[in-house]
């Protein structure tokens, strides 16, 4: 008989907790720090961008955290999410491997971002916000936040990273669909944004830039809050709804991994998949590798410091100790445009610092070949971040072909890559930037 190749729940299986990585760590994380004073920031100066649940949230060492109902509700729309097994993938490699993916590609944004947009809006809206102002680098966040303001009624506005904004073009007019006002960034709304546009007119626009726009934003304009993609320990805390979910459904497939594969921007879809994993190593006896990739031209976690930093270009963010290539860094104008970040969770970095993640990186060329590899046996077309992911698991499938050793694979699949189109034209057509 053929193995099963699909694992579903049903709407009544979505976690009613989320799962707080901080309550498991074996030594406590570095707290984040107030840059006029550097000692631990006070949780009421945070309340100028972001509301006291989501504050909270931060600061919690509270194991699980529930989820509202109506957060549910609204993640209903998609979730559970299914996994997957690639069947079909394992053949081509001709590997004793088992791959599984989880999809999150599920979503009416096409990524995992919205299991954190909505908690997000939800909150603010509970504390009478009317407006959200964000940034966004490939768009996926943007969308993720503008369907999230949507479902609940708050006004939505979206600074896109510049180079982004002209080369995905369907992710700002999914966006202004759902009703968001997005600016390309730098714009001519903020200050920052102006002074960077006249000492910068050729900028292809950054996250760090971005990020600096929204804040500055939110601060002037009242009524309104800042929501992030990705990095803060709350945005991880509610992906986590994904490894919660897998582990359910890997029980359903009878087995249980041996590695654990994400791709990591700001390390929320990562933390999301691999934490609830992690849990079980550091709890229940469990070996299972947990290993987050990312790209060679912005390597935080396997080239750059592990030391305090800005989590923006402009410096108005708190410090947070994390892997940096420096607050200033300017990536190039990458493919996979959601892993442009200059630095790397906390949360995520913290693990890695105490050797309990591993992390690897790789180039675009050897990325879309191993996405190209994946839609032509399993048909589904990845972004190029998942993408990562993929060329990590095709060569665990391959190291336990050498073993000559069954090894069982799970990863996240962020994603899709269908307005990522252009990409992997670039990609066939020998045209690829890096
Ligand atoms: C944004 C994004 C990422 C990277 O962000 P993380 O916070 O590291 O998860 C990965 N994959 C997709 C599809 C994205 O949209």
């Amino acid at each position: 008989m053929r193995a099963a190749t699909r694992f579903d729940l049903v709407q009544k299986d979505i976690p009613e907790a989320w799962y707080n990585i901080a309550a498991d760590m074996p030594t406590p994380m570095p707290p984040p720090l107030n840059p006029a004073t550097n000692e631990p920031m006070a949780p009421e100066l945070m309340e100028a961008i972001f509301p006291k649940a989501i504050i909270a949230q931060e600061m919690s060492s509270e194991r699980y955290i529930e989820i509202p109902e109506e957060v549910r509700e609204v993640l209903s729309l998609w979730r559970p999410t299914p996994l997957m097994r690639s069947v079909r993938l394992e053949r081509a490699l001709d590997t004793p491997a088992h791959i599984y993916y989880k999809y999150e590609g599920v979503s009416p944004a096409g990524s995992h971002k919205p299991n954190s947009a909505v908690p997000q809006a939800w909150y603010n809206k509970q504390e009478g916000v009317k407006r959200l102002a964000t940034e966004t680098g490939a768009g996926q966040w943007g969308r993720s936040l503008a369907l999230a303001c949507r479902m609940f009624g708050l006004e939505c506005i979206v600074y896109m990273v510049g180079s982004s904004y002209r080369q995905k073009p369907y992710r700002r007019m999914a966006m202004e669909t759902w009703g968001a006002t997005v600016h390309a960034s730098p714009s001519q709304e903020t200050e920052f944004g102006r002074r960077i546009r006249a000492e910068m007119p050729d900028t292809a626009g950054s996250l760090g830039i971005a990020i600096s726009e929204a804040v500055e934003d939110t601060v002037t304009h009242p009524g309104t809050k800042y929501a992030l993609g990705s990095v803060l320990n709350h945005v991880c805390l509610h992906q986590t709804v994904i490894g919660l979910e897998a582990l359910q459904q890997m029980e359903m497939a009878g087995e249980y991994p041996d590695v654990v594969i994400g791709c990591a921007g700001g390390g929320s879809n990562f933390a999301g998949i691999a934490f609830p994993f992690l849990r079980q190593n550091l709890t229940g006896g469990k070996k299972t590798r947990l290993l987050a990739i990312e790209p060679e031209s912005c390597p935080s976690l396997t080239k750059g410091e592990f030391r305090y930093d800005f989590g923006d270009m402009a410096m108005t963010t708190p410090l947070m100790k994390m892997y940096t290539m420096g607050h200033d860094f300017m990536p190039p104008a990458l493919h996979a445009g959601g892993l442009r970040y200059h630095g790397m969770a906390p949360t995520v970095s913290h693990l890695k610092n105490l050797d309990l993640i591993e992390a690897r990186s790789y180039g675009q060329h050897e990325v879309f070949e191993a996405a190209t590899l994946f839609a032509r046996t399993e048909g589904l077309i990845p972004a190029p971040e998942s993408s990562h992911a993929i060329k990590a698991v095709i060569d665990e499938a391959l190291e336990a072909k050498r073993e000559g050793k069954k090894r069982v694979i799970v990863f996240n699949l962020s994603g899709h890559g269908l307005l990522d189109l252009t990409s992997f034209e670039a990609y066939r057509t020998g045209s690829l930037n890096l």
